[in-house]
């Protein structure tokens, strides 16, 4: 019984670490790109306060915590064999359970983030990470505890309906780590035909219209979901568009405060 809290704990602190490690490093080399390396597409006029991003950086330290306590929860409940038991990985499964997972990470997200802005939860789960208008970097985690539970509890349950190896759920969580971030980031990288329609890929512009325009734009890998619920911006696949036709900026950019 020890030696299972010694390893829950172990695996605990190394997705905190983890993860922890990739908010700060890979926020500061995004935001380093943004204002050095000459990164001209900003997709929104305005830039987000050093007031806003201490906030968000705050409540991200905390979020954060939650998010290595669900990971670690549903490595642990797999070791332990509470769940179903995990697949052999092989190179070429290892591709599809990764594929498999993001799409049905990205179905659980598409109908949690609509349940969250219900007015009956939203006030209470997710205005907070709503207070960025203008996201940066910074802002992917800024979430409260339970808008967490509900939409990165995938990362706990996928082990319990899915016989998915750990190491591709791990892999997982830091890619959506990472492509969290660069979608709050608020410059558009990924501009390009994948990332409109009739492909499924999404451009950073995806997400930032869900925080300037509200009730567009809630899914997280795909715009599938967006675009079967006629949920996508209407804008969105004409300014992805205008973004891969400009080589410079469509917007003139105020000094930015991000740090
Ligand atoms: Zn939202
Ligand atoms: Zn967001």
């Amino acid at each position: 019984m020890q030696s299972q809290i010694q390893y829950f704990l172990a695996i605990l602190a190394i997705s905190y670490t983890v993860l922890l490690g990739i908010y700060f490093l890979f926020g500061k080399i995004i935001t380093f790109w943004n204002r050095h390396l000459g990164c001209s597409k900003k997709i929104q006029s305005k830039t987000s306060s050093e007031v806003e991003i201490k906030r968000d950086i705050v409540q991200s330290v905390k979020s954060l915590f939650f998010i290595a306590l669900m990971l670690a929860g549903g490595i642990f409940c797999q070791r332990i064999g509470l769940t179903l038991r995990p697949t052999h990985l092989t190179p070429l499964n290892s591709l599809l359970w990764f594929l498999v997972s993001m799409f049905i990470f990205d179905t659980w997200f598409y109908w949690g983030h609509r349940l969250i802005h219900t007015k009956v939860l939203y006030r209470q789960i997710h205005a907070w990470h709503h207070r960025s208008i203008t996201p940066s970097v910074w802002s992917n985690n800024s979430d409260t505890l339970l808008d967490d539970l509900i939409l990165q509890s995938y990362f706990f349950f996928a082990p319990f309906f899915l016989p998915i190896p750990a190491a591709i759920l791990i892999a997982h969580k830091i890619y959506d780590q990472i492509t969290g971030m660069i979608g709050h980031s608020g410059y558009e990288y990924s501009a390009g035909p994948l990332s409109r329609f009739p492909f499924l890929l999404l451009g950073v512009t995806f997400h930032d219209q869900h925080h300037e325009s509200f009730n567009y734009n809630y899914a997280t890998h795909f715009s599938l979901w967006d675009r079967l619920m006629k949920t996508i911006h209407p804008a969105y696949d004409r300014r992805i568009l205008d973004f891969e036709k400009s080589p410079v900026d469509l917007l003139e950019i105020e000094p930015t405060n991000e740090s």
